[in-house]
C-alpha cells in the first residue's frame, strides 16, 4: 500500500544513491589493527575488563556494564591488546579505546550457531542475550537496544516500526541489508514483537528502494501483523518522529519520546544484530558500512570489523581523489566532518562520506535575507533562523524558549537556507551551552 500521510516541511536534496545502490555487501580484509572505543552508545560508558598484553579472541567481551543505560563492547578480532588509550573518536574528542592487534587466525571465541529453540526464550533471556551481545541502534543513534524494549509498565505499546527509510542522501547500507538479509530482518522483527507483546509491525521503506519493497513484501506476504509500508521521498522520513507520522498518523508530542504514543522504532540492521543476539547469542562485531561520496576512487558497501579505522575502508575503495575536501562520519545532512581518518568505525558508523569542496557545501555564510524557507522546512515546525540568532547573539534563554532543544538536527534547514547560514551548527552549539549553564547552576 502507499500511505499519502506524511509530515510537514522536509525537503528533496538529490538522493545520490546511484553511486552504491547496486553494489552487493562485500566482506573487507581480515584488518591488522582495531580501535575500540569503551563507550560507542548513548548512556553511561561501560567498564574495562581486559588490560593491556592480554590476548583475546574474536567476539570476547572487552567491557561489561554495571547500568541499565549502557552495553559492553566485544573483541571484533582475536590478537593481542597493544594499547588502552585515548584515540580519535569519529563523534569528537578523544576517548578511551582497546588497541588490538590481530593474530591473523581470527578465531572465535565460542561457535556462534542459531539454537533451534530459541524463539522459545523467555523475554528476559532474550532481553539480556541483546544487552550482553552490546547491540546499540544502527542507525546512528547507538541507544541501547535492550532498554528501548523495555518500556515502563504504564506505556501502552502497540505497534512496532522497523526504519528501513535510509533517508539521508548517498548511504544505501540498510537498502542492502534488506535485499540481502530479508529473513534475519523479519525474524528480528518477531523477536521484538514477541518482546514488546505486540501483534502488529511495520516496514518504513521510501519509494526509492522498489526492489527492497517488492522483495519484503513477497517475505511478509506469509506473516501475520506485518506490512511494508511504502513512502514518500522527503528528507528527513526517516526521522523517529517523522516516520511514526508517515505510518501511523500519530504524532509524536513536543519533548516525548514514541512509547508515549505506543510506538518502538528499531533500524532495520538492528533488527539483524538483535536476531544474532538472541539466537546465537552472537556479539555485535562488524556492521555494513556505505563509503561513498564525490571523491572516493570506487564507492562500495563494506562488512568492516567494529574498530577498523576509516582509512582502511577508504583504501578498499581504492582511496580518495586529489580533491578531497571532507570526510564525513555518516551522510552529508545529520553527518560529523571528520579531522582525521585514524577514527574507528563504531556501532552507529552507517557511511563514511568523501566529498570533494563543492559538493561538501564549505562557502562562506551570509547575512540571513530574512525569506523564511528555513521555517517552512522545519519538521518540527521550529523558528531555526530566530533560534541561530539569539544563540549567535549570546540570547541562551530566547532561544530555549523558542524550543531549541526540540530540534533534532535533521539539517534540513541548513541544506535549504540560500545564504548557507550555519544553522544547525548555531543550534548544537546553542544546546551545548545552555547545558553547561544548567550544569553550572
Ligand atoms: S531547526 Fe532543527 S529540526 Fe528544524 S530543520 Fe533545522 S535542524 Fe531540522
Ligand atoms: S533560510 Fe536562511 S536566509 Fe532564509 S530566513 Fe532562514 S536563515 Fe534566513
Amino acid at each position: 500500500m502507499f500511505r499519502k500521510n506524511s509530515f510537514s516541511g522536509g525537503t528533496h536534496p538529490h538522493d545520490e544513491k546511484q553511486w552504491s545502490s547496486a553494489k552487493a555487501i562485500e566482506i573487507m580484509p581480515l584488518p591488522e589493527t582495531v580501535i575500540i572505543p569503551i563507550q560507542q552508545h548513548i548512556g553511561a560508558p561501560s567498564d574495562l575488563i581486559v588490560e593491556k598484553g592480554q590476548t583475546v579472541k574474536k567476539g570476547q567481551a572487552l567491557s561489561s556494564s554495571s547500568k541499565f543505560v549502557s552495553v559492553p563492547v566485544h573483541a571484533s578480532i582475536s590478537g593481542t591488546i597493544k594499547a588502552i588509550e585515548q584515540r580519535p573518536h569519529p563523534l569528537g574528542a578523544n576517548l578511551l579505546s582497546v588497541v588490538i592487534e590481530s593474530d591473523g587466525e581470527d578465531s572465535w571465541i565460542s561457535d556462534f550457531k542459531e539454537e533451534p529453540d530459541y524463539f522459545e526464550l523467555d523475554v528476559q533471556q532474550m532481553k539480556q542475550r541483546i544487552a550482553d551481545a552490546g547491540v546499540a541502534g544502527m542507525g546512528g543513534a547507538a541507544f541501547p537496544s535492550h532498554v528501548k524494549l523495555s518500556p515502563p509498565e504504564d506505556k501502552n505499546i502497540d505497534t512496532l516500526i522497523l526504519n528501513g527509510v535510509e533517508c539521508e542522501p548517498f548511504l544505501t547500507a540498510d537498502h542492502r541489508i534488506m535485499l540481502e538479509r530479508p529473513d534475519e530482518i523479519i525474524k528480528g522483527m518477531r523477536l521484538i514483537m514477541k518482546i514488546l507483546k505486540i501483534d502488529t509491525g511495520y516496514i518504513g521503506i521510501e519509494a526509492n528502494k522498489p526492489d527492497a519493497i517488492a522483495l519484503l513484501k513477497e517475505k511478509v506476504n506469509k506473516e501475520t501483523g506485518i506490512e511494508v509500508v511504502v513512502l514518500e521521498v522527503k528528507y528527513p522520513q526517516g526521522a523517529e518522529k517523522q516516520l511514526i507520522k508517515a505510518s501511523t498518523n500519530r504524532d509524536v508530542p513536543a519533548g516525548k519520546l514514541p512509547m508515549e504514543i505506543g510506538c518502538v522504532v528499531q533500524n532495520v540492521g538492528t533488527a539483524v544484530a538483535i536476531y544474532e543476539a538472541v539466537a546465537m547469542q552472537k556479539p555485535l562485531i562488524e556492521r555494513v558500512v556505505t563509503v561513498t561520496g564525490t571523491s572516493i576512487h570506487e564507492p562500495k558497501n563494506l562488512l568492516a570489523r567494529i574498530g577498523t579505522p576509516f582509512s582502511e575502508l577508504i583504501a578498499c575503495c581504492g582511496g580518495m581523489k586529489d580533491n578531497t575536501a571532507k570526510i564525513v562520519n555518516g551522510g552529508p545532512m545529520m553527518g560529523m566532518a571528520q579531522l582525521t581518518d585514524a577514527v574507528p568505525v563504531i556501532k552507529g558508523t552507517s557511511g563514511i562520506l568523501v566529498l570533494d569542496e563543492k559538493t561538501a557545501n564549505m562557502q562562506e555564510e551570509n547575512p540571513c535575507i530574512a525569506c523564511a524557507r528555513c521555517v517552512d522546512v522545519c519538521p518540527m515546525k521550529l523558528l531555526p533562523n530566530h533560534i541561530a540568532s539569539y544563540v549567535e547573539y549570546n540570547k541562551f534563554d530566547k532561544a530555549n524558549e523558542l524550543g531549541i532543544f526540540d530540534c533534532m538536527e535533521c539539517g534540513t534547514c541548513s541544506f535549504i537556507c540560500p545564504a548557507k547560514r550555519h544553522l544547525v551548527h548555531y543550534i548544537k552549539l546553542g544546546k551545548a551551552l545552555i547545558n553547561e549553564q544548567k550544569k553550572a547552576v
